[in-house]
């Protein structure tokens, strides 16, 4: 499959036409959350557990200096060389097996830097007029780069959902530095990930990560213009999300609102790592792994998919969705990091949805 070419994207967002080079930035705000105590309480409960004599003899007396202890350890991590040194107190059979795979994954949540997802919205004096699924240049500081609108056409002012890339020259900035008050220029809009013309095709929105931003956008239009209904039937809407820890999963609290509220939206989570920190009883697979649970089971020939689709049919969905879906009768629209998006892409086409009612588009 082909992932549009977004090389020169940073380039190419300085031609597109000036909206404003002077939105106001009303909000930015956190929408991860600093887990950094649990991540240590559980890094030393699971050492506890599971470490060597090692640990036993380095770990002091106390629960609170221990997690000072392994605190300090981490602070201490050569980002570049990509050290995780906590492993060293684990047998070794384990540092390759599922504890192994916790402790990497805790230190690796420990060193991501807080915030690491910013909710930011603004405000212009005229109305942008731009298409739900479409992004817009933001520059801050002379450095622009493209983010989708997170937010409906319909309302006044513009919202975006930005994960900061550890590294990163305009998110380490906007994490940093950008507050409410401050201006940015706006470019656009742009892209072609657009809602199909209404028909009677239930709408399936895969996403990881930030990739949502453009599917909170055609979401929320959807249903505020009654575009969930065709010819007086009601379509269902489904959301398969994938994030590594529950606090990373943009809008979390209102897809599980919109959820409670409209009978035909299906919100499906699925979140690898969360269950290391919390008792998460979700779903954890790959978003291509989990849309396989909720395909209707006479619309497909389980024999026939490739080993992995077909594992995963073999374990029921972990929800209380009852709704199943045929891959003849919806339309896929996939976004995210590029190499996810074609994974995705894929996958569906292996499902057997007809290529022409599958969008994507891939972040870089
Ligand atoms: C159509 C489109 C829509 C986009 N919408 C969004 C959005 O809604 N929210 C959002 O957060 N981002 C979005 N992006 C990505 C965004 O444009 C930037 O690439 C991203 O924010 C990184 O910018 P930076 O200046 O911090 O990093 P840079 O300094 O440009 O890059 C630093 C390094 O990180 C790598 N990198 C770039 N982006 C990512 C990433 N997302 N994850 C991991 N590594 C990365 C680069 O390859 C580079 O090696 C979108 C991209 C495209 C093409």
């Amino acid at each position: 499959m082909r992932i549009r070419p977004h090389l020169s994207q940073h380039e190419a967002a300085e031609a597109l036409p000036l909206v404003t080079d002077a939105a106001v930035v009303t909000d930015v705000s956190a929408m991860d959350k600093n887990r950094t105590d649990e991540v240590l309480r559980e890094l030393r409960a699971t050492l506890d557990a599971h470490g060597t004599d090692d640990w036993r003899r380095d770990r002091p007396a106390t629960d609170a200096a221990c997690e000072d202890f392994l605190a300090d350890r981490l602070d201490a991590v050569d980002h570049v060389a990509g050290d995780a040194p906590l492993a060293d107190y684990l047998p070794a059979d384990d540092r390759e097996a599922a504890v192994g795979e916790k402790v990497a994954a805790l230190q690796g949540r420990y060193l991501q830097p807080y915030p690491s997802l910013l909710g930011i919205t603004v405000e212009t004096d005229d109305p942008v007029e731009f298409a739900a699924g479409q992004y817009l240049a933001v520059r801050f500081r002379d450095t622009p780069r493209v983010y989708s609108v997170a937010s409906s056409p319909t309302r006044g002012e513009i919202e975006f959902c930005v994960r900061r890339v550890p590294g990163g020259e305009l998110t380490s900035d906007l994490a940093v530095h950008l507050e409410a008050g401050d201006t940015v220029t706006l470019r656009g809009p742009y892209g072609d990930l657009l809602l199909e013309d209404p028909s009677s095709r239930d709408l399936v929105f895969l996403a990881t990560g930030t990739g949502v931003a453009p599917f909170r956008s055609m979401i929320e239009y959807l249903f505020e213009t009654g575009r969930d209904r065709f010819a007086g039937h009601e379509r269902d809407v489904w959301l398969i999300l994938g994030a590594g820890w529950r606090d990373q999963v943009p809008y979390h609290g209102a897809f599980r609102a919109l959820a409670d509220e409209r009978a035909n939206f299906h919100y499906v989570p699925t979140l690898s790592r969360e269950s290391y920190l919390s008792d998460w009883d979700g779903e954890t697979a790959y978003v291509q792994y989990v849309l396989t649970k909720y395909l209707d089971e006479t619309a497909l020939d389980s024999a026939s998919l490739p080993g992995a689709f077909a594992r995963y049919r073999e374990s029921p969905p972990r929800g209380s969705i009852s709704q199943r879906l045929r891959p003849d009768e919806m339309e896929v629209y996939a976004c995210g990091l590029n190499a996810m998006v074609s994974s995705l892409v894929d996958a569906v086409e292996t499902l057997g949805v007809p290529p022409e009612h599958t969008q994507f588009e891939g972040f870089g």
